[in-house]
Parts: structure tokens; sequence; C-alpha cells
């Protein structure tokens, strides 16, 4: 049995003052939810006191992105033992808003997660194809080259550890949620690669979550497909009501 996971991305939202309410929030209404993991990723410049905040509780706390080098002259840039310094257990990688304006590739999407996964960081790695690629009707092959490149070098081990989300670039920010039969489809697909690229053990621990749009109007529907682990929400995860009735799949 594979333990859904939430998580909220907060992308450039929230100072440190309405993240603190945010989670102030938050808190209360998830409490005593235990067969679900979640995870709230807020800017970098709260990361600190957020985890801070949210330990001992049972909410995790994510990176938005990771750099691949330890240290090192990366203006900008932040490293996955700096992160795991301040108790960040997860990272977001490759999520497409990265790879559309900050020209992230492939090759360094599977170099972030190699790093954070060396820290003791789980990677969320991000894929999903445009919505030309799905009107071509080459999005199976797209995806699952996606998945291919980012968990290149990984051990099947660790690639069962990974959590991989499926976030179709037309339902993100846009409103438009992928059915649920959309969802479904592209997330066996991945979990297919997986065990083809792994073997069996790694595509039946794997975690795979949807993201585009999820609201609590489609928590339910999504979360009762087979390969639907779990969904990475943006615009919905900035309202406590709202991020805990996902988390409840309510
Ligand atoms: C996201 O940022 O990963 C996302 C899915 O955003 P939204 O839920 O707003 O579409």
């Amino acid at each position: 049995m594979r333990k859904p996971i939430i998580a909220g991305n907060w992308k450039m939202h929230n100072t440190i003052a309405e993240g603190m309410k945010l989670i102030r929030g938050l808190i209360p209404l998830v409490k005593g939810v235990k067969d679900v993991d979640i995870v709230v990723c807020p800017t970098a410049t709260a990361l600190a006191v957020v985890t801070s905040t949210l330990r001992g509780k049972n909410i995790q706390v994510g990176a938005q992105n990771v750099h691949w080098e330890k240290d090192g002259a990366y203006t900008g840039e932040i490293a996955a033992p700096m992160l795991k310094e301040i108790g960040v257990k997860y990272a977001i990688v490759g999520h497409s808003e990265r790879r559309q304006y900050f020209g992230e590739t492939d090759e360094g999407v599977n170099k972030r997660a190699r790093a954070a996964f060396a820290a003791g960081i789980t990677p969320i790695i991000c894929v999903g194809e445009s919505l030309a690629t799905r009107e071509k009707g080459t999005y199976l092959r797209f995806v699952a080259r996606q998945v291919r490149l980012a968990t290149n070098g990984f051990q099947p081990e660790e690639a069962a550890k990974l959590v991989l989300a499926y976030e179709p670039v037309w339902a993100i920010g846009t409103g438009k949620t992928a059915t649920f039969e959309q969802a479904e489809e592209v997330c066996a697909h991945i979990r297919q690669t997986i065990t083809r690229l792994f073997g069996a053990a790694a595509g039946d621990k794997i975690r795979i979550q949807y993201g585009g749009s999820v609201k609590t109007a489609t928590i339910r529907g999504l979360m009762e497909k087979p390969d639907v682990d779990g969904v990475l929400v943006g615009g919905a995860a900035l309202k406590a009501v709202d991020f805990s009735q996902i988390v409840k799949f309510q």
C-alpha cells in the first residue's frame, strides 16, 4: 500500500507573515491526519521559519527547487545540504514553470533530483506535456522520456523512494483540470515506465501525484484512481481551508 502524499506548492506567493498565517490556520485543520503525508512548499525566505514552526507536527516542508552542487559559485541557488540543515524533507524539481521560464533541462532536473536524494531529501520530480504535445497525441511517449531522463542513474531501491508528479502544462494554473481518466492514463504509464526501467518492486512502490488545478471538487475522483497516489496543488494550497479539505479528500 502506498501512503498518499499531498503537497502544496506556494510558488512565489506569501511573505513570511502571510505564510505563517496560512500555516497557523492549517495546523488545527489537519490535526490528527496520519494516513497522508502532508507537505507545504514555501518560498525560500520562509523555509526556515515554517520548518521550525512545523517541527513535531504532521506537516512536512518542501523546497521549490534545489541545486546539484553542495556549494560553490552559483548565485541565487540553494544547495541540498543547506535545505537539509533546516529540516526540509522534500524538494520539487523540474516544475514546468522552472523548465519554461528558467530554461531547466531534463539533464539539470536529473542532477537536481540526484543531489537532493543524496542529501536525504525526497525529490518531487515534475513531468508533463504541453497542450501542443497532447493535441499531437504523443504525450505518453513524451512523459515517459522525461521520466527516463529525470531518473537516470538512480538504483532501483532509490527509484522506489522518489515522488513523481504528473503535471500537464495545459492544466497548471489554468483552472482546467485533466479528467480523472486522463490523469490515471498518464500516471499508470509513468508507473509502467518505472517498472520497465527499475523493476516491478520500484514500480509498485513509487508514489505518483497528479497536479494541475486540483480543487476540493476534484480531489476525491482523482484519489479514487489506482495509480494516483496524491496531488501537487498550486492555487488551492494558498487557502488553509481548501488545502485541508484536499488533504482529507473532502
Ligand atoms: C503547481 O504549481 O504545481 C500546480 C499544479 O498549480 P495549480 O494547482 O495552481 O494548477
